[in-house]
């Protein structure tokens, strides 16, 4: 409780009182003087002296004036107010304008030094409960920082979060918590959570709540919860108790977490291998048989029929490599991160090369086809990505044609696109075929097909080509009339 290296300000013009007070207390503090009250305010008002002595009588200005101006600046500033002729008046006045104490010189030093130690203690006092106020308002500063950074962050993550206590009742919640409950009515703080709460959430609660009541401690309870139309959401429920120091059960906290989007990405995970499976099936199927009756000597003498059959199970080999070619490609496209050589592609030349490459399967059924190509126009894409959209295009324009049917295949440049039409005069789609045309593994049924091989992911490949390069594919189809597939892609400068 002692100010040790106290600083001290004497304010007067007398010798004597400045040596009384170096001298008794010059060893302990740091002790200044200034002879006038214009330069003692200067001095005293810059920084804060943790005691000031003003003598009453000046040179220049009233030691009053001096006193008001100091505790003007430092209102908590501990004044010791001198005079060689002291009056009760002026005693009061000081006093009453916030002097610590009023003295008549000469000093008595018994008397004047356990005051000053006084006056300095109580010093010490006002600086600690600043000190403390300090601390305390920095404290408070850090909880108020703390607790708005938890608000926004509660507030913004895209989890819902509920806390109910023992009574279940709704004590806190984030706005993601009403969007994924689906709930358009203010919960208010302390409603039960039983006006709310999707039933299967709060049977969640209940149970979770009952548990750490007969067990104590409980572990957390993960539910998936749908979410009623028209949301229709999935959503993840992660409830856990919360516990006292003492051990009670204080209530529960929910996470919700959106999985909508994952389920039905399983789900179509799922859909995905079991229409792999059963494309994989039928055609294995065959070849199985067709080897066994052949092993067996099922089909009589003739080598002839062997044959035939050998030969049906070579095509079906044949289709199954297509098929596990395409999966291959489908798989490549679906992941992140496929890896493409780009390069400037002349269009007219690769779709050249292509029908080059389909003449003899166009022969084979009397198809003409007419090549309409506007040469140097180019797209920026990996070359064997865009010969695969092509091939396809071509090779459905021959497969699902009529005997002596007839292909137009057009280049053009169309605004910042190059446009590619492959016109034929097939067997053409009615309109529901049309709109599953894109799915994996549809294939159009009907009398026209029933012999025609394929995949059914040709064209879902295509169409994720495309539109990995920013493209866009349309369709003009007729039952039984023929069709026109027409690609879009960015065009480049050469
Ligand atoms: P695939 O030809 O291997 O069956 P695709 O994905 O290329 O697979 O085509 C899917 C389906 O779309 C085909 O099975 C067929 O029913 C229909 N289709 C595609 N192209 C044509 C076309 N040019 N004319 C008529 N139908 C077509």
């Amino acid at each position: 409780m002692k100010i040790l290296d106290a600083r001290i300000l004497i304010i007067d013009a007398d010798p004597e009182v400045v040596n009384f007070l170096k001298h008794h207390l010059g060893n302990q503090h740091v002790i200044e003087s200034i002879p006038t009250g214009i330069e003692g305010i200067a001095k005293g008002s810059s920084s804060e002296y943790d005691l000031y002595f003003i003598s009453m009588s000046l040179p220049d200005i009233s030691g009053r004036d001096v006193l008001h101006a100091i505790r003007d600046v430092h209102e908590e500033a501990i004044c010791i107010m001198m005079s060689s002729n002291p009056s009760i008046d002026s005693a009061v006045q000081t006093t009453q304008m916030g002097a610590y104490n009023y003295i008549s010189k000469p000093f008595d030093a018994e008397k004047i030094l356990p005051m000053i130690h006084r006056a300095l203690e109580r010093r010490w006092y006002i600086l600690e409960a600043r000190r403390l106020r300090q601390e305390r308002e920095n404290n408070l500063a850090e909880l108020n920082v703390d607790k708005s950074r938890l608000a926004t962050v509660i507030n913004a993550i895209d989890d819902g979060i509920l806390v109910i206590n023992q009574k279940k009742e709704i004590i806190f919640y984030n706005p993601r918590f009403l969007q994924l409950i689906h709930t358009d009515r203010q919960i208010l703080i302390g409603d039960s959570m039983f006006r709310y709460l999707p039933q299967s959430l709060q049977k969640q609660l209940c149970e979770i709540l009952q548990k750490a009541e007969s067990e104590g401690k409980t572990n957390a309870i993960k539910q998936e919860i749908v979410i009623k139309p028209p949301l229709e959401l999935v959503v993840m429920a992660n409830t856990a108790t919360i516990f006292g120091e003492n051990g009670q059960c204080l209530g529960a906290v929910s996470v919700l977490r959106d999985i909508t989007e994952m389920k039905q990405l399983d789900q179509s995970k799922s859909h995905f291998v079991n229409m792999v499976a059963h494309e994989l099936k039928a055609p294995l199927a065959a070849i199985h048989s067709y080897l066994k009756m052949i092993l067996d000597n099922a089909l009589g003498d003739d080598i002839v029929t062997y044959n035939t059959y050998l030969k049906r199970s070579l095509e079906r080999t044949e289709a199954l490599i297509e098929l596990i070619n395409d999966l291959f490609n489908i798989f490549r496209m679906d992941s992140k991160g496929v890896k493409r050589n780009l390069e400037k592609v002349e269009v007219a030349t690769l779709l050249e090369s292509l029908v080059e490459f389909f003449k003899p399967k166009m022969e084979e059924r009397e198809i003409t086809v007419n090549l309409a190509l506007k040469h140097g126009l180019y797209i920026n894409a990996d070359s064997e990505e865009i010969r695969r959209v092509f091939t396809n295009l071509i090779s459905n324009a021959i497969k699902y044609n009529k005997y002596e049917g007839h292909i137009d295949i057009t280049c053009v440049a169309d605004g910042r696109w190059v446009k590619v039409s492959v016109k034929d005069t097939g067997i053409g789609m009615t309109s529901e075929e049309k709109d599953r045309l894109f799915q994996e593994f549809f294939r159009a049924k009907n009398i026209y097909t029933r012999n025609i091989t394929g995949t059914g992911l040709g064209l879902a490949i295509m169409k994720k080509i495309v539109d990995e390069y920013a493209g866009r594919i349309t369709v003009e189809t007729e039952f039984e009339k023929g069709s026109t597939f027409t690609v879009y892609l960015p065009r480049v400068e050469n």
